[in-house]
């Protein structure tokens, strides 16, 4: 088989009215690079979809493009894990097949490589045509996790970036199921740098990030990566136990001291309440670990393959 110096990973997910476009592009960039590349695109969803076609019609042209086909959508992070695990370049390079992250950006990733550094990530200046609300919660979330999780995930950082064959060797050792890729990479360490781009607007199809995956994903990263949840349980519970004792020399003033009647019980009734919610706030945080660590111990493989399509081989 012959060397591959650039793998190219890029998750899809009913993608079929941009997937051309993205090829197209993706091929005038690779090929401008003048390295020897493959191209693996990992169709997130079951075999039979309008996607899969366009996509196996690519693969029949060209012979540098590998397709696998999941035998369901087992989301974003998993479709970019079975690219890298089946990946076979010197280099890998991940990225959207949105065309939201600008496929020229690549030939600045392979210079930063060639320079000797061992992941080249991106940093999203800006992304063109995003609602406020995604830019905003975005935002928030990375100074949050900057603040609260000890490692250093980079702000505003996507899914786009090289690592060399090194670091994706030992990347490939992660098996974590709840995986929250860019947090991983982040624990890494290694030789690392950053590359400035302004995100692009998607001119075909919709987001497949839908609220409720963006909410999932973040707390994801925010569960795997920091232990601060947890211990805002704790710090809560002493901080109202504390409250609580103020209360009783308040009662005990009242019984002691007065000839007065104590208050009556509406204050109680909202302190009551108070507390219920607390604490199923806090069973919440404590639930959400536990899940995780049920599905760690499940012990399942994260994705399963329906076909694997390859020529290099
Ligand atoms: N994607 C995927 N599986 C999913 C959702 C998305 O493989 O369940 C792919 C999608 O096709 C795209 C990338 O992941 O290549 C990012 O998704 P999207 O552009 O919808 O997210 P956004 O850019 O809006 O955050
Ligand atoms: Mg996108």
């Amino acid at each position: 088989m012959k060397k591959i110096d650039i793998s190219v990973v890029v998750p899809v997910y009913r993608e079929e009215e941009i997937i051309n476009d993205f090829y197209n592009e993706l091929i005038r960039v690779m090929e401008k690079s003048g390295t020897v590349f493959e191209i693996i695109f990992v169709n997130d969803d079951f075999s039979n979809s309008e996607t899969m076609k366009k996509l196996e019609a690519i693969h029949n042209k060209d012979n540098r493009v590998v397709l696998i086909g999941f035998t369901r959508n087992y989301g974003h992070q998993m479709a970019l894990t079975a690219g890298i695990d089946y990946a076979r370049g010197d280099a890998v390079v991940m990225l959207d097949a949105d065309l939201q992250h600008p496929p020229e950006l690549i030939l600045t990733l392979i210079d930063n490589w060639k320079k000797g550094y061992d992941i080249v990530y991106t940093i999203r200046e800006d992304v063109l045509g995003e609602t406020l609300f995604k830019k905003l919660s975005a935002k928030m979330f990375y100074f949050l996790m900057s603040k609260i999780s000890d490692i250093d995930m980079g702000i505003n950082c996507a899914d786009f970036r090289l690592m060399s064959r090194k670091t994706i060797d030992e990347f490939k050792k992660l098996r974590e199921k709840s995986r929250f890729i860019r947090g991983l990479v982040g624990w890494m360490g290694y030789r690392k740098i950053g590359v400035p781009y302004i995100g692009q607007q998607r001119n075909k199809g919709t987001s497949k990030y839908s609220l409720k995956k963006i909410l999932s994903f973040a707390l994801n990263g925010l569960l795997s990566f920091s232990d601060f949840p947890i211990r805002i349980i704790s710090v809560t519970g002493l901080i109202i136990s504390s409250t609580s004792f103020l209360y009783l020399i308040r009662v005990a003033y009242y019984f002691l001291f007065t000839e007065e009647e104590i208050p009556n019980l509406l204050p109680i009734t909202t302190i009551i309440l108070f507390l219920c919610g607390i604490q199923m706030l806090m069973l919440g945080i404590i639930g959400e670990y536990i899940a995780k660590i049920y599905t760690e111990t499940k012990n399942r493989p994260l994705y399963l393959i329906d076909k694997i399509y390859d020529k290099i081989n």
